[in-house]
């Protein structure tokens, strides 16, 4: 089949098995550039291990400190003519690639709020690990069902006051105008049950009990502050609440992470292209911004860059860590940068359709949102006819 893009919205409907083998293929190559991850985990268990930073993070702890890794995520496998996600592709190239390397993969294909995957996982621990020295919790859920059996969906939507804002059409390269209601109470609080820090807890809560964390494993989480530009649509809104009971969590964590010598961190990470970060409103064209200042001063980063910065400077390197004033470990130091938010809040109101791709990396934002799908990637042949439907070994219970 001869697969191309189908962009609707902030969805790209295929992907490419090709190209996001060719992506995974870079993201290893960049953590071995970097050499090896001194006194790195060895045992990890990523919870949302397909796309974005959680792929990120399984690929630099195999590849940085060849670490064994089981990786729990939700994707879609190909159906006939239809292609499968692009954390699919990603996740059977990653356990190719582990496997050839001699690394232990393994994968789970489910929902990670449930009770059934949960023990799944510790099943799978226990057969081949026996326990894990590292968990790191990578989800972004639109949907979760709660242990009763009810469903919350999370809004993504500011709180108290009306946004009115602009989004970018990725297919006309064209500003749209976006507003958004004020959340309900319940729309932030069904947020918080999706994006929050509770299923982190039920996950630890599990893992523990069921003895399956290694003395001095740690457990990390990711969150994202940003500009003050984003804010009345982030830090501000319903997804800010979520991330707010993160930190509740965390240090609810401190206490039962403690009987095994562990530790749980909250990891502030970069504003990034990923499935997640694209569906926020609004978020289009603060990263097209930040895009284009932090090429032009030659400190931009993706997930992969951010993940093995953030084992080999912080979570993994001698002596303290450097955390904020919330004991959060600061990877969006280089967004934060008074000349990098500078640009973007003087540049933030008066983008048009007009300055577009002069005053911000639209196209590179485009470009990283295909290659988030495995499109657009050099060395890739777009007009080859291939297999669509790759398999993964999945462990079921
Ligand atoms: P992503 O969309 O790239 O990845 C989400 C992962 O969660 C995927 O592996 C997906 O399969 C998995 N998943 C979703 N629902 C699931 C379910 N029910 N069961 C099992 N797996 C499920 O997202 P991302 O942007 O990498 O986000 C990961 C974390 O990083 C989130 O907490 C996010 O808020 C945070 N973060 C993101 C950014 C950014 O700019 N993208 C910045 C800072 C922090």
């Amino acid at each position: 089949m001869i697969i191309k893009p189908k962009i609707k919205g902030f969805l790209c409907t295929t992907a490419h098995p090709i190209g996001c083998k060719q992506d995974v293929r870079q993201q290893i190559a960049h953590v071995q550039s970097q050499g090896e991850i001194a006194h790195g985990p060895k045992k990890v268990l990523v919870i949302g291990a397909s796309g974005g930073y959680g792929l990120a993070s399984r690929i630099s702890a195999a590849f940085g400190s060849k670490a064994a890794t089981i990786g729990v995520f939700f994707e879609r496998p190909a159906v006939k003519k239809r292609t499968a996600s692009a954390g699919w592709y990603k996740s059977a190239a990653f356990t190719q690639f582990a496997e050839e390397a001699g690394l232990y993969a393994k994968n789970l294909n489910g929902d990670a709020f449930s009770e059934a995957l949960k023990q799944a996982t510790i099943n799978l621990i226990k057969q081949d690990l026996g326990q894990v020295d590292m968990v790191i919790y990578s989800l972004a859920a639109p949907v979760r069902t709660l242990p009763d059996g009810t469903v919350v969906r999370s809004a993504l939507k500011p709180i108290g006051q009306s946004f009115e804002g602009a989004t970018i059409d990725f297919n006309s390269a064209e500003l749209r105008a976006i507003s958004l209601d004020p959340a309900s109470e319940e729309e932030v609080n069904d947020t918080v049950k999706v994006m929050g820090g509770e299923d982190w807890e039920l996950w630890i809560a599990a893992l523990l009990k069921a003895g399956v964390l290694a003395d001095g494993c740690i457990t990390t989480n990711y969150t994202y502050l940003g500009s003050e530009a984003t804010w009345p649509i982030y830090h501000q809104g319903t997804i800010g609440k979520a991330k707010e009971d993160l930190g509740r969590a965390a240090k609810a964590l401190i206490e039962p992470m403690s009987t095994v010598n562990g530790t749980a961190y909250v990891a502030v990470m970069k504003g990034l292209m990923t499935q997640a970060a694209s569906a926020i409103p609004g978020m289009a064209i603060y990263l097209s911004l930040l895009f284009k200042v932090m090429k032009e001063k030659g400190n931009h980063e993706g997930c992969i860059e951010q993940t093995t910065r953030l084992f080999k400077t912080q979570l993994f390197a001698e002596g303290e860590l450097n955390l904020d004033e919330e004991s959060r470990i600061r990877m969006d130091d280089w967004e934060m940068l008074d000349d990098i938010q500078n640009f973007v809040k003087e540049r933030w109101s008066s983008v048009s359709n007009e300055n577009l791709s002069e005053i911000s990396d639209f196209a590179g934002y485009r470009q990283a949102f295909l290659q988030m799908h495995g499109f657009d990637i050099e060395g890739v042949d777009y007009e080859a006819d291939i297999e669509q439907d790759i398999p993964i070994e999945l462990f079921i219970g």
